[in-house]
Parts: C-alpha cells; sequence; structure tokens
C-alpha cells in the first residue's frame, strides 16, 4: 500500500514523556513573574467595540483568571468547562487559563438549542459552563454553575484572583501530560450523531510546533482578522497561533456576521491576515462589496473547511486538530483546485472505499491520516471511536479525494453522510432522529441539497404515514424549533418510500438526483 509521507521539514515536537500543557508550550514566559511589561502591543482587538487588550495584560488575565479559576471556582485537573458564547477577547484567555490547569474546554457554538446542548453536555459532562447573558439560559444546571463572560464577576476573576488579593502568583503547580485530554469539540464524524472529539495537549502542540519557527522578523505589526467561530477546530486553531506568534488577533463580535464590518475592520486595525470560511469568501468577492475600502495591508487571506469552487487552500478536520494540507508560498497557491501539501509530521493514504486497497496517485479514494494531531478518540463512545480510527493509527476522513504527482491533495466529495451548510457540519442523522419522532413520519431520509451560496442545504425526504396531510411548512417548523439556525431544513419532498441499500443505508445520492431531476422538470 503506498503511504505518502509529508515532503516537508519534520517539525521537532517535544518529547511526549515531558509535562507540558498547550498554554505552557505556546506561552513559555506567561509565569515569569512578573510577565514582560514591555508588550504594550494588542494581543486582541475588538473589531465591533475597538476595546485592546495588550500582550503584558494579556498574560496578566491569564495568571489571574488561572488562579481564581483554582481558588475561587475550585476547578482542578481533569474537570470539564463548558463554553458557550459568540467570540469574544474573553474567550482566548479563558481557554488558556483553563488549559494551564489541565481543565479541559469543551466550546459548542452558541446558536446550539437547549437539546442540542443537553445531548453535548451528556457527552462531554461539564462541572461549569461559561456563557453570557444571551446564552446563559439554555444551560442546564451544573455542579459549579454558570458564569458569565460578559459580567463584572468575571472581569474580577481576571483582574484579582482573590477577593483582596491582588499577587497574581498564587497558582498551586498542576501537571499537565500531554496525553491529557485538551478540548472536546463537537462532530458528526462520518456517520450518525454528534460526536465529542478529544484533542490532547500533545494533538495541539503537533499542530502549533512550528509557530516560533516560522516567526517572521517584520518592520510593521502582524493583525489577524478571526472571522470564523472560535468554538470550531478552524478558529481555535488559529488564535493559538496567532497569539503565539506576536500577532495581535482582531475579532468580530457583532451579534450577526456582517462582511461591511469584516471590510471596515480590515482597513481600520490594518489586517495583514485574515481567515474566511468559504461562502464568505465567495461573499466577498460577489459584486462591488470591495469598493471604497483600503484592503492593502492583506497579505494572506486563509480559506478552508468546505470546498470553494477553484482553489482551496488547505483541508482539515476536527478529528486531526484542524489543517492537514495547506499551501505555503504564493506557488503552491496557484496549483488550482489543490488544497495543497501534506503538512509536516503527518501520513497519508488514499484507499479504494470497497476493497480498502491503497491507490496511486491520481487515483481518487478514501483519504486516511495518521499522524501526532489524530485525535485520541470519540469522548465515552468506543465503538464509534473504531468505526473511524482503526488499530494502526488511521483515520478514515470519509472524503474521496486523490493526489497529483507532486505531492498535492485534490478534493473530490464526500462520500459520509456529513455535510456542510454555509461551513458549518449538519449530520443527517441527527436531524432523520427528529423528524423520526413525529407522529405523522413514516419514513424519513435527510440529504444534502446543492447550492451555490450556502454550500449545500438540509433537505428532507418525507414517506407520510396513511392518511396524513403534513406539509413542507409544518415539518420545516417542527425542525426549527429543535435546532439551530443552521440546521434548519429548507426543502423537503414526499415520497413513497426511502431508497436503501441495506437497513439503515440510505441511498442519499439517489434522493438527491430525484430531488434535482423534478426541480429541473419545474
Ligand atoms: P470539520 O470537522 O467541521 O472541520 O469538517 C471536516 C470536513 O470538512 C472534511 O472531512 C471535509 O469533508 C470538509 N473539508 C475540509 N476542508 C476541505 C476542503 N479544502 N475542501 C473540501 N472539503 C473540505
Amino acid at each position: 500500500t503506498k503511504i505518502y509521507h509529508s515532503l516537508r521539514p519534520i517539525t521537532p515536537l517535544p518529547p511526549l514523556t515531558t509535562p507540558l500543557s498547550i498554554t505552557d508550550y505556546l506561552f513559555p514566559h506567561l509565569n515569569s513573574s512578573p510577565p514582560p511589561t514591555t508588550a504594550a502591543a494588542a494581543a486582541l482587538i475588538d473589531a465591533t467595540t475597538r476595546r485592546r487588550i495588550s500582550f503584558s495584560d494579556f498574560a496578566r488575565r491569564i495568571q489571574s483568571l488561572t488562579s481564581s479559576l483554582q481558588n475561587r471556582l475550585h476547578l482542578s485537573k481533569g474537570d470539564t468547562a463548558f463554553i458557550l458564547s459568540p467570540n469574544s477577547l474573553h474567550f482566548p484567555i479563558l481557554h488558556f487559563s483553563l488549559l494551564s490547569l489541565g481543565v479541559v474546554v469543551s466550546p459548542s457554538n452558541p446558536a446550539s438549542t437547549k437539546p442540542e446542548i443537553s445531548r453535548q453536555i451528556h457527552l462531554s459532562k461539564p462541572v461549569i459552563a461559561f456563557a453570557t447573558s444571551e446564552t446563559a439560559a439554555k444551560i442546564p444546571s451544573l455542579r459549579y454553575g454558570t458564569v458569565l463572560l460578559d459580567s463584572p464577576e468575571f472581569e474580577s476573576l481576571m483582574t484579582r484572583p482573590k477577593t483582596g488579593d491582588n499577587n497574581n502568583n498564587n497558582k498551586q503547580r498542576v501537571t499537565v501530560n500531554q496525553s491529557d485530554t485538551a478540548t472536546i469539540l463537537y462532530s458528526s464524524g462520518t456517520t450518525g450523531r454528534i460526536k465529542g472529539v478529544e484533542l490532547t495537549h500533545r494533538n495541539w502542540i503537533s499542530v502549533v510546533a512550528g509557530v516560533f519557527a516560522s516567526r517572521e522578523l517584520r518592520s510593521s505589526p502582524a493583525v489577524a482578522l478571526c472571522t470564523v467561530p472560535f468554538f470550531h477546530v478552524y478558529g481555535m486553531g488559529l488564535f493559538m497561533r496567532e497569539l503565539a506568534m506576536g500577532h495581535s488577533v482582531a475579532v468580530c463580535t457583532g451579534p450577526r456576521f456582517d462582511l461591511t464590518a469584516v471590510m471596515r475592520a480590515i482597513e481600520e486595525f490594518r489586517v495583514t491576515h485574515v481567515a474566511l470560511a468559504p461562502p464568505v469568501a465567495v461573499a466577498m468577492t460577489k459584486g462591488n462589496l470591495m469598493d471604497g475600502y483600503d484592503l492593502r495591508s492583506l497579505e494572506v487571506v486563509a480559506c478552508g473547511g468546505a470546498p470553494l469552487q477553484r482553489s482551496v487552500l488547505a483541508y482539515g478536520l476536527t478529528e486531526v486538530t484542524g489543517r492537514v494540507f495547506g499551501t505555503v508560498g504564493v506557488k503552491e497557491c496557484g496549483v488550482v483546485g489543490a488544497t495543497g501539501k501534506l503538512l509536516s509530521n503527518s501520513e497519508a493514504k488514499v484507499v479504494d472505499p470497497d476493497t480498502g486497497i491503497g491507490l496511486p496517485p491520481m487515483m481518487p479514494g478514501e483519504l486516511w491520516l495518521r499522524g501526532p494531531s489524530v485525535m485520541k478518540g470519540y469522548v465515552g463512545d468506543a465503538a464509534a471511536t473504531t468505526e473511524i480510527l482503526d488499530s494502526d493509527g488511521w483515520l478514515r476522513t470519509g472524503d474521496l479525494c486523490y493526489f497529483d504527482n507532486e505531492g498535492f491533495l485534490f478534493f473530490v466529495e464526500r462520500i459520509k453522510e456529513l455535510f456542510k451548510y454555509k461551513g458549518y457540519q449538519v449530520a443527517p442523522a441527527e436531524l432523520e432522529y427528529l423528524l423520526h419522532s413525529h407522529p405523522e413520519v413514516a419514513d424519513v431520509a435527510v440529504a444534502p441539497y446543492p447550492d451555490e451560496e450556502v454550500g449545500q442545504l438540509p433537505m428532507a425526504f418525507i414517506v407520510r404515514h396513511n392518511g396524513s396531510t403534513i406539509d413542507e411548512p409544518q415539518i420545516m417548523d417542527f425542525v426549527a424549533k429543535q435546532v439551530a439556525p443552521y440546521k434548519r431544513i429548507r426543502r423537503v419532498m414526499f415520497v413513497d418510500m426511502i431508497p436503501k441499500k441495506a437497513p439503515g443505508k440510505v441511498l442519499r445520492k439517489e434522493l438527491i438526483k430525484l430531488a434535482l431531476s423534478k426541480a429541473t422538470a419545474k
């Protein structure tokens, strides 16, 4: 079997047996006291309110919060903290503080509904939640309750580690091993319902390793604008890398995503790096949206996570801690349609999905990945873990891809159930499970309907019970009440039966073909 190795130089990783949290790895000087006061540059910028937190303040806040989490909130290693918040300046501070104590960080999409959240909490078993005044009501009561990130109390946790105590360095030492779980992120993987992806400190170290080597000498400050969510592996990896490199991270904090705000922020904060989800990149180039803005500061526009018409610059998935293929330099970006080359320290195979045989370049098959960034597993779900991760450490991505002769990876299509609406994961099994609970639904399948603007939209194929007159709006409404907006059913078709290859194996492609032929016949 052909195994593809990374063509890039090996990135050295710290010895596995050295106890090391991702926070201490990225900010080795954080615990030196007092924190470096020379760092007046902004670590974090709120692009909406213009509030800034300097690097020295950032370090001080992490120190204070870490000690508050220990002494005032009584969190300890192995506990899990649930986070339900839109992007904010507090998010990275909380993130690094929790991780330095070995507390597991488990963030969810703030648009999640109550039932979605209770499912996630059932998986990750948090003892505490950090939310905002807008999202808190959706969280069930936890052992240590819910802390509001937008409250004066949180501000005080970050600035005064103990009531009446201004000494920042009273944190008790904690030994965090690299093999300890750092984060639990939610993903449906290749099949089935939402699962909790357990990523270790080692996984994160392996994907951010190299940031120090790639630190450049610059004449002007680097400012990264993060428009992608921090709760997703993409946004999380991004703010970790950028801050460790000493770059400012500007955050879009408005309640809704707003393209003109992005343009304004690029101009106002002289943004040099911007990360976009593919649908946003597409929208940005449409019409005359960019007119009238000075975007000359931009050096790098990063995009990944879903297919983009012409060229995609990166490929990754939650289960491998984000990006595993990427383009470096202008020349590699010129390979139209490619997602880049395998990044350092990883291995890949392209496997015939039916026979399991490894395939040579130019032959599409399922992409398998192995390396230090592959997840530990799905929390509390050994069966789902062995389904996606074999005993040799290979992770089946569920994506059909091929390599060209130069080692560039081309993404062909997803063969897994999971699909993406505006870059957000939709798991058909989750929506089918919901729809099955409707008394008038006899059988159901959910499949991705292609759409230029959003990528793919959730479409339901419904077999009604005898005598039922349930209609399209009723189906849509039933689902809309229970799921986050990006998972809503946006098309419905009533059918006599759901085609299946075997029990439970729905032929989703056939259903979509049927829907497309009906749509063109209209
Ligand atoms: P997530 O875990 O949410 O990051 O989703 C991972 C999935 O996103 C992958 O398995 C792919 O199906 C899809 N994906 C990621 N990068 C790309 C890309 N460059 N082109 C097409 N699909 C992608």
